[in-house]
């Protein structure tokens, strides 16, 4: 091999200094004012001795010749950062000279060496503890690196981003040494994971985060005493690199007693616990230990060729031989999975099978629990508008009016976890989240709506609004929309009259749907609103027949279980004349509605209703359970005087921080203005396909709401029930989600998340026409 060769990559030499140790002690005596027994110690590169003292225990590390003074600084000053930032980390402290500097130099015939001295750590190599013990020890060595870790994220030098033998993100350039590996075999093996790893992983790894990283804590530089790690030592490999290397490295399967990912999760586990990893740090993290381990055999290999350097190489490169035919046999997939596990990240392929979900689902879930659809749907993930099958399959989801902003959107994923893990109580305390959030949720109403009362769910906020009207007009009565649907309470199931088992009471009085397709009064008559709203007096009469005062009238003010009706202008303020001359108050259900569904702030401000009171769940925690009651002082205050009503869960900080999350989202990213965009989009190809197709009799919706109803006969306006059905079941087959409303179940009822572009309408409307062509189709259900 020549000079040139090994030139390349310089630390392919060990060249270690062999200094006489009384030269050595003599030196350290006069600069450092140490005396004491010395001996020496392995080291990879330096000449390396321990020295007990009076004052303790050192060890002298004496550079290698062709050590960079400025990398030794580098070392010098990583280790006083952490002294100054994490001071009860068990890592060596930098022992100063009698002149204050932490480095020295001393001559040994033309050359001149760096010495410097830290304080010698008790314990004992991990990879020696009793076999029952590593597993633990493992974790803890993860929790000290995600320390560590935490602690470097402010640091850098700039010799920690110099070339580096262990550096994994230039193991490419190692190919040019896989050579000096005498087996064939092994070598194949280790040039094809250097290919696979700089093709296909290395390019993905460059955009984890990178901080300084000890990247060298395997089981001979981490000490153990006690079950605990005592120690980290030898900073020597230190540099800018990507996170997950760190607990690769700290997983050499060396010392893994046969169950390398058992050993890599037991690290991961106890970093991530302090240090939380993110999920596509995860996904690199076997690719980094096959990588680490085919970097050690070519460099072993390529270090054996020198025939000085014969040591300890041949054996070293037998075990990472054995060890990374080993890794190349296991499953990926089952890899995969239990690294995604310990890390709490949802599974990937292959889950559990939807066929064993299902049987299990219906064992503790009962067999009654609803499913959207005739072959259940299984998910896994989802991302803006998109869910996704465990399989991968994207779908579409134009049905869930829950995730407003989108799923997961990364704001509202952010503002939940960080608050989850600053503080997470209750309302009772002073608590300045919560405030803000009633503050800037209440700016969103108009005047006389100013006092939130928190709870978890709609059906909580209805019946609590409930209550509220009720104790307000110390009366019982209330106006529902036929077919309305307002909750899961005792309270809330009464009035959802939509609700096949809800048998009608007498305090509750149902309202005429003002529906201009379906209903008596048409589009075309220009007094259908006022018809409409004439059936208030009706049912006042009807409740006070049985002896009933209004308390109120409440609104889902989409009418989504109406089947999103063209509500005729000007219907709702006349209701509202007439349910106030009746005594009664207005509840706003905003449930389905609010927060820009509409295309407006709110439903009740879209069709020019007053509330008393409006009520809110689904949306405004975009998935995060989250109900609100806002109404007046006046009419909150008497009410909690009497009551003291609080809600343990209702609005916590955590719930309020994805509360206000979800608000910048719609503000920042103008999402109101895109809801009237998109939506106005998709109803006019809808208008366009309806011209093909007879099946739809009308399109009708505000914003991101969107009614389309089917008959089989436009004329008659006969509602075609089974088509509605057949129509979703097709459309999930063409990748797309949506559900159905209405009392008939034949309106299709369209909420895509807010953030639904033009082009995820083309989608739509693409499924949809080619659902169209397919019903009716035999074998189609
Ligand atoms: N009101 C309306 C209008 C609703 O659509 C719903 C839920 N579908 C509720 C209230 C009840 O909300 P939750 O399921 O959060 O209790």
């Amino acid at each position: 091999m020549s000079d040139g060769d090994v030139g390349t990559i310089k630390f392919l030499a060990r060249d270690l200094p062999e200094i006489p140790t009384e030269k050595i002690a003599e030196r350290v005596a006069s600069r450092f004012g140490l005396e004491g027994d010395w001996q020496s110690l392995e080291g990879e590169r330096d000449q390396v001795l321990r020295l007990d003292a009076d004052s303790g225990r050192y060890v002298v590390r004496v550079s290698n010749v062709a050590e960079l003074p400025r990398v030794v600084d580098f070392h010098v000053k990583a280790l006083l950062h952490i002294e100054t930032h994490a001071p009860d980390l068990p890592v060596p402290r930098v022992v100063p000279m009698i002149d204050g500097g932490f480095v020295d130099s001393m001559k040994s015939g033309d050359h001149s060496h760096l010495v410097r001295l830290v304080t010698y750590l008790p314990g004992r190599p991990l990879r020696e503890a009793p076999t029952e013990e590593k597993a633990q020890l493992r974790t803890r060595l993860g929790a000290t690196l995600a320390t560590f870790g935490l602690a470097m994220r402010g640091f850098f030098h700039e010799a920690a981003s110099n070339e580096h033998p262990w550096d994994i993100m230039r193991s490419p350039q190692l190919t040019d040494h896989t050579r000096h590996i005498t087996d064939s075999t092994v070598r194949t093996g280790v040039e094809e994971v250097l290919q696979q790893f700089s093709g296909h992983v290395l390019p993905g790894i460059g955009s984890l985060r990178h901080q300084v990283i000890h990247q060298d804590a395997h089981g001979g530089n981490v000490l153990v005493d006690n079950g605990s790690v005592s120690g980290l030592i030898d900073f020597g490999d230190m540099v800018w690199g990507p996170l997950p290397s760190e607990i690769a490295i700290a997983a050499d399967p060396a010392w893994s007693d046969g169950d390398p990912v058992g050993a890599l999760c037991d690290v991961v586990a106890g970093f991530d616990a302090t240090y939380p990893l993110e999920e596509p740090e995860v996904a690199v993290l076997f690719d980094l230990v096959l990588a680490r381990v085919a970097a050690t055999l070519t460099i072993e290999a390529a270090r054996q060729a020198r025939s000085s350097d014969q040591r300890s190489a041949a054996e070293g490169i037998d075990r990472y031989a054995g060890l990374l035919d080993e890794l190349l046999r296991l499953d990926r997939s089952t890899v995969d999975r239990r690294l995604r596990e310990v890390g709490r990240f949802a599974p990937t392929w292959p889950s559990p099978s939807s066929t064993d979900l299902v049987k299990r689902r219906r064992a503790h879930l009962g067999a009654m629990a609803p499913h959207f659809y005739d072959q259940p749907l299984h998910v896994e993930r989802g991302d803006g508008v998109w869910l996704y099958a465990p399989d991968g399959t994207a779908y579409l989801d134009f049905y869930n009016n829950v995730p407003q902003v989108g799923h997961n959107h990364p704001h509202v994923v952010n503002a939940i976890s960080r608050q989850a893990a600053t503080l997470n109580t209750n309302t009772r305390y002073l608590l300045e989240g919560v405030v803000a959030y009633a503050e800037r949720l209440t700016g969103l109403l108009g005047p006389g709506l100013d006092a939130c009362l928190f709870v978890n769910s709609g059906s909580e906020a209805n019946d609590v609004a409930l209550q509220i009207a009720r104790f307000a007009t110390n009366q019982g009565g209330t106006i529902v929309m036929e077919g309305a649907y307002h909750g899961v309470t005792a309270a809330t199931r009464q009035l959802s009259t939509g609700d096949d088992d809800i048998e009608a009471v007498a305090h509750i009085a149902e309202l005429m749907v003002p529906d201009p397709y379906r209903g008596p009064y048409m589009a075309e008559d220009a007094g259908a609103a006022a018809k409409y709203a004439a059936d208030v007096d009706r049912a006042l009469g009807e409740l006070m027949s049985h002896g009933n005062d209004l308390a109120a009238f409440i609104v889902d003010t989409a009418m989504c279980s109406n089947g999103i009706p063209s509500i005729p202008a000007g219907y709702f303020a006349d209701v509202e004349k007439r349910v106030r001359a009746g005594g009664g108050l207005v509840i706003a259900d905003e449930v389905q509605a609010g927060l820009g569904r509409t295309g407006q702030w709110w439903g009740h401000e879209l069709h020019g209703l007053k509330p008393d009171i409006v009520t809110m769940g689904k949306p405004i925690g975009n998935g995060h359970p989250l109900g609100v009651v806002v109404t007046s002082a006046e009419l909150l205050e008497p009410f909690m005087a009497r009551t003291r009503l609080f809600s343990t869960f209702g609005g916590n900080p955590v719930a309020a921080a994805a509360g206000m999350a979800v608000i910048d989202v719609i503000e920042r990213e103008h999402l109101i203005a895109k809801a009237n965009d998109t939506g106005a989009y998709l109803r006019d190809e809808l208008g366009r396909v309806q011209t093909d197709h007879p099946l739809i009799g009308d399109v009708r919706g505000w914003g991101m709401i969107i009614g389309v109803e089917f008959v089989t006969d436009r004329e008659l306006r006969t509602p075609a029930m089974n088509q509605t059905h057949q129509l979703i079941e097709l459309m999930k087959s063409n990748g797309v989600l949506v559900g159905s409303a209405g009392q008939r179940g034949n309106v299709l009822k369209i909420r895509p998340p807010l953030v639904a572009e033009r082009a995820h309408a083309d989608r739509f409307i693409e499924a949809m026409a080619a659902s169209l062509a397919a019903v009716g189709e035999p074998g189609i259900p």
